[in-house]
């Protein structure tokens, strides 16, 4: 069908009753692209209806070099997306009940992420988005459908979905940042580093719910000396910032000096950033995942016993089952859920740690004897974790100095500017001696895996077979419960929350089934999307959904209330 028949179907539906729209469904050819309905919406105030546009290369034109790695592709339909957001914004306008004359993709933050509004090859630009098709109460308005879907769509298309029509500098720049980026995560573990702040980056944000840049006088970012390293990267040449080696980091100094800043910009260095974020050459190991207290949350059959033993009425520690954890113990699951899932650097900041879990010093000890305390403290820990696992630390202390006997490298933040104080702290250390008892024992303790039952992960409730909800960027609702994951901060994007919904799902339905346990299949469920792509965990063509790590996927099955795992024999 052409796009003149779409225009006569719509205008002879005007005035029809809403569900007379499901007819348009199908694929209609206009003269620069396909458009794909893909699902009609049943009345104006539901979700919206799915359209796809295919846009064969031989008019988007696209040079290759701009999709010829993983890495390039991954940023320039992120680009894309951006692109079709803002000209989508400018030309949608409402045209009636609900959301009649929306026009929208996925809207996007300040990291550059794999999606699937958008997806490249050398044959077609396919973007996906959501249609609010247009109504007066629930009497369809055909003409305004038909200016929406023949004049508006293809308006957009031709600004933000052609080589010609975009800035191809802006374009080159953001490919190439994201590169760098990759580049230089990759080369981390060769200088023996876990994370880099370069020089001039600019680390605070505008507020708390805005994640651009400060505006009013930041502090740009400058590497002590002794920390400086260099990477010559395969766009920008020469990047020099400070380096973070591996072993245990404390960053200390004042209140209001930048330290959670500081720690702040590494969590979200495990993804790339746009160019102008400030954060584009913050980088850190994939891996590293954010450790912080977390009370309330359940916890299913985690082995705490590392740092928790002798609970209160002979509570097991080592298949250690809550529904409402404590402070320490939530942290204590959130370390050993972290490991169980392949980290390899904790990031963890005094601001949102349980007090009792992070220090015990001399006195409580002389005072409450070791047998009376069911916790280990983090301090007699940290080591052994970077001894028995090759798993680093960094760790933002401004309240204890206990802590310098057992870094490897003290930064110290003044004015929001960092001065490595490593040596200094260790001659404090020796000068003023905690006489603390070590109580960490010999070795960090086993990390045992955990085989989930598949009946407690149940999507299901009584009226349908899948109920999956996602709101905001902390919660979904999975058949009848509700995943509270507002203290995972290291989900950026709400399409995250979309994709690991699925995720869940999809691992429910193939993986999980009593014998696996959650660290294969969060292998199986990655391999899966890098070999397949992020749409193979989806029955039905997705435009809003965003990779995330196996960190976050794991977050949230172990946040699951109903979650069971397997008793060891
Ligand atoms: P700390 O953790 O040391 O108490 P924060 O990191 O919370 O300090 O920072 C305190 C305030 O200073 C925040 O409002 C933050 O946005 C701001 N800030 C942090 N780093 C900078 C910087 N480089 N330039 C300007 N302001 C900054
Ligand atoms: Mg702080």
């Amino acid at each position: 069908m052409s796009d003149k028949s779409l225009r006569s179907t719509l205008v002879n539906l005007d005035g029809a009753s809403y569900k007379a729209y499901k007819e348009i469904r199908g694929n209609y050819q206009f003269p620069d692209f396909t458009l794909i309905i893909d699902y009609v919406q049943g009345d104006p105030f539901a979700s919206p209806s799915k359209f796809r546009v295919k846009i064969p290369q031989s008019i988007a034109n696209f040079p290759q070099q701009l999709y010829q790695s993983q890495g390039r592709e991954i940023a320039l339909r992120d680009y894309l997306t951006r692109q079709f957001y803002q000209v989508s914004r400018s030309i949608s306008s409402h045209r009636g009940t609900g959301k009649s004359g929306l026009i929208a993709i996925a809207a996007t933050g300040q990291e550059v992420l794999e999606r699937t509004s958008v997806l490249i090859d050398a044959q077609f630009v396919e973007v996906r988005f959501v249609v609010g098709l247009p109504a007066r109460g629930r009497r369809i308005l055909g003409r305004q459908a038909a200016a929406m879907l023949c004049e508006d769509i293809p308006d957009i298309v031709h600004s933000a979905l052609l080589y010609q029509s975009l800035n191809s500098e802006e374009i080159q720049q953001h490919v190439e940042t994201a590169e760098d980026a990759d580049w230089i995560r990759q080369e981390l573990s060769a200088k023996n580093l876990v994370a880099f702040v370069a020089n001039k980056a600019i680390l605070p944000r505008r507020s708390g719910i805005d994640f651009r840049p400060l505006e009013t006088n930041p502090v740009p970012f400058q590497s002590p000396p002794a920390l400086e390293v260099e990477f010559n990267c395969p766009n920008r040449g020469v990047i020099r910032g400070m380096g973070i080696p591996e072993g245990v980091t404390l960053i200390v100094g004042g209140g209001y000096h930048g330290k959670s800043t500081l720690l702040q910009g590494i969590e979200l260095g495990v993804y790339n950033h746009i160019p102008g974020d400030g954060r584009e050459f913050v980088i850190t190991k994939p891996n590293g995942v954010k450790i912080r207290a977390e009370d309330g949350r359940s916890v299913a059959g985690v082995d705490i016993s590392p740092f928790i033993n002798h609970l209160p009425q002979g509570r097991s520690t080592t298949h250690f089952s809550t529904t409402n954890a404590s402070g320490s113990t939530s942290q204590a699951a959130n370390i050993i859920e972290a490991l169980e899932a392949g980290a390899q650097l904790l990031l963890v900041d005094e601001d949102t740690s349980a007090t009792n879990f992070t220090i015990r010093d001399r006195r409580m000890q002389a005072l409450i004897a070791k047998e009376k305390e069911p916790i280990t403290p983090f301090i007699d820990k940290v080591r052994q974790l970077y001894h028995d696992y090759q798993v680093s630390t960094i760790l933002v202390m401004g309240g204890s100095g206990d802590y310098f006997e057992v870094a490897d490298t003290v930064i110290a933040m003044d004015n929001y500017q960092p001065y490595d104080v490593t040596e200094p702290a260790k001659a404090i250390a020796l000068q003023y001696p905690t006489a603390r008892q070590e109580e960490g024992g010999n070795s960090f303790g086993n990390i045992s895996p955990r085989i989930p039952l598949p009946q407690s992960i149940d999507p299901s409730t009584h009226k349908r077979d899948i109920k999956v909800k996602v709101r905001d960027l902390n919660q979904i609702t999975f058949g009848t419960e509700d995943i509270d994951l507002a203290a995972i901060e290291q989900i950026v994007d709400h399409g995250q929350l979309i994709a690991v919904a699925s995720a869940m799902v999809y691992g429910k339905d193939n993986y999980f089934d009593s014998k696996t346990n959650l660290s294969t299949v969060l292998d199986l469920i990655l391999k899966q999307i890098a070999t397949k792509g992020l749409d193979s965990i989806t029955d039905f063509p997705q435009g809003d959904l965003v990779l995330f790590r196996r960190f976050e996927l794991a977050a949230a099955i172990n946040r699951l209330r109903s979650l069971v795992i397997k008793s060891k024999q």
